[in-house]
């Protein structure tokens, strides 16, 4: 059904912006220290356009120790960003708004993988989003049931409002982060590599504007002594030259902390002379796996013990330059196999004391990629409820060339070995007592580590004693096994009776079936 264009923007809107950040109410350390600076950058740019084109905006990033005020849902029209872990709690959200007579849209990265299934749930479903696309929905604010619409923008805005005029926004959530503030900032978009598992490797890339970011990073230095950058592209420094020229000449060196991730590939070591130079402190380089995915890591083609060799020796050398380093691996990838991936990723620890290691268990998310459209087509998906896709709950593709024990043996092994007593004294030494090393013992023994090991535990265990888990697992069934859902209530808190049933259920295969619909009418 398209839009109705009845109401015009004649009408000053009352809307509420909420970027909701955990699965639920949050209790944890980490999620204290960390989950303000997980703000999404698309949430304040959504608030601006919309007070900019003339409506009342209120602003919430929801970080798990809030109570989300009733009067925020009481709104003409509620704008959601949401990662798929969180979709739920967006799910329940936008049901109690729509009760009180709000429209409500959904945007955000579960917005672009799952939009079939989020259109029964909200108004509007955005995926690719610009002005434009805001206004298009401020015009057309009204219900649209059962089924909501998709709308979105043919690619990426070219261009996002300055820091300086979206900071109302962003200011209130920093406050939120007790220790370390991270400013979030975008410099360019998509990625020139083409790893199959990730969403940003069918974007084009392309810078934002370098002009912008300078006035970003002068008018940051008015706000804060020493401000601290999260930069949120999905690969810094593609355009090295131009960005770090863009940075020198903005700011003074090292007036600014910057923390980014960025392909090995990029960090040649004059590179690395320049980061610190100008200030960077943190760098968070992916090598996934040992036997695969070579040319980001300017590997090529070797791999196993050659590759861990050559990394470690690369990822020591930055260690020189930059002092905080996470490394993020992908477990569960088709190209690993047996022990090897496990052990050789033990091996690499020991020979870079002072990183920490970031896991995240391969996951189809939705139309992310088209590997995904491979794998739903050769029923690998498994519908496990979007409440567990975080890269660590669950994994939502059978391993190809590992039994599930076989791979949890694995994965708690590794797990252990990475957050063990003896892993976290060696990464304290290796950092000294100052931020960084703390960092890296509160993230170990908080939910990120400790929490983990007990977890992929706990899951093991039932893949032995729970027939309901382990047929789910093995595609035998797709009842979502009472062990997830009572896991989903207590995470939902005051939400769960919110949820619509249906929700915690979805279609793994909806992505191949829409394909192949579009294919059979193409023909
Ligand atoms: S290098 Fe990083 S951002 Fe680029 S496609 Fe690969 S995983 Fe995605």
């Amino acid at each position: 059904m398209a839009p109705s264009r009845r109401l015009t923007t004649i009408r000053k809107l009352r809307i509420t912006v909420l970027d909701i950040i955990p699965q639920g109410p949050a209790t944890s350390l980490w999620a204290r220290l960390m989950n303000a600076n997980m703000a999404s950058i698309m949430a304040p740019v959504v608030a601006l356009w919309c007070e900019q084109a003339g409506h009342e905006v209120e602003f919430l990033a929801y970080t798990g120790f809030e109570e989300i005020d009733t009067e925020l849902l009481d709104r003409d029209l509620v704008f959601i960003n949401s990662f798929t872990r969180s979709a739920l709690l967006a799910y329940a959200i936008s049901a109690i708004c729509r009760r009180r007579g709000a429209v409500t849209v959904l945007g955000g990265p579960h917005a672009r993988c799952y939009p079939d299934d989020a259109a029964s749930y909200f108004d509007f479903v955005l995926g690719m989003t610009d002005r434009s696309i805001i206004h298009e929905v401020l015009q057309s604010a009204e219900p649209q049931r059962p089924v909501g619409v998709m709308l979105s923008a043919p690619k990426q805005p070219e261009t996002l409002p300055l820091l300086q005029e979206r900071w109302k926004f962003i200011e209130p959530t920093l406050a939120k982060a007790p220790v370390v503030k991270l400013v979030p900032m975008l410099g360019s978009l998509g990625c020139p590599y083409t790893c199959s598992f990730c969403i940003d490797s069918e974007i084009d890339y392309q810078p934002l504007g370098f002009d912008r970011l300078q006035a970003d990073l002068r008018f940051l230095l008015t706000k804060f002594k020493r401000p601290r950058v999260g930069w949120h592209d999905p690969n810094f420094g593609i355009r090295f030259d131009d960005y770090l020229d863009a940075i020198e000449e903005a700011v003074p060196p090292g007036a600014v902390d910057h923390v980014a991730e960025s392909s090995l590939a990029i960090l040649t070591e004059p590179r690395l002379e320049r980061l610190q130079r100008a200030g960077f402190k943190g760098i968070l380089p992916g090598i996934e796996s040992w036997f695969g995915l070579g040319g980001k890591s300017k590997t090529g083609t070797i791999v196993g013990e050659d590759k861990v060799r050559r990394v470690a020796e690369h990822v020591n050398m930055i260690a020189r330059y930059i002092p905080y380093i996470q490394t993020n691996f992908i477990l569960g990838l088709d190209v690993d196999e047996g022990a090897a991936p496990f052990a050789l990723t033990k091996h690499f620890l020991d020979l870079c004391p002072s990183v920490f290691p970031a896991y995240s268990m391969l996951t189809a998310f939705g139309e992310a990629t088209p590997l995904n459209l491979e794998l739903q087509r050769e029923g690998r998906v498994l519908p496990f409820p979007f409440h567990f896709l975080d890269n660590n709950q669950s994994m939502n593709v059978r391993p190809l060339n590992y039994t599930w024990p076989e791979f949890y043996d694995r994965l708690i092994d590794l797990s252990e070995y990475s957050f063990s007593w003896r892993a976290i004294g060696a990464r304290l030494r290796a950092q000294g007592i100052n931020l960084p090393g703390t960092m890296n013992v509160a993230r170990a023994i908080s939910s990120e580590g400790f929490g983990r090991v007990r977890y992929h535990t706990m899951i093991r265990g039932l893949l032995d004693t729970d027939l309901q888990v382990r047929a789910f697992f093995d595609g035998e069934t797709t009842t979502v096994p009472q062990f997830y859902v009572d896991r989903i209530r207590t995470k939902l808190g005051p939400y769960w009776e919110a949820l619509p049933e249906e929700a915690l259920v979805h279609d793994p295969n909806a992505f191949a079936a829409k394909h192949s619909l579009a294919m059979r009418s193409a023909s």
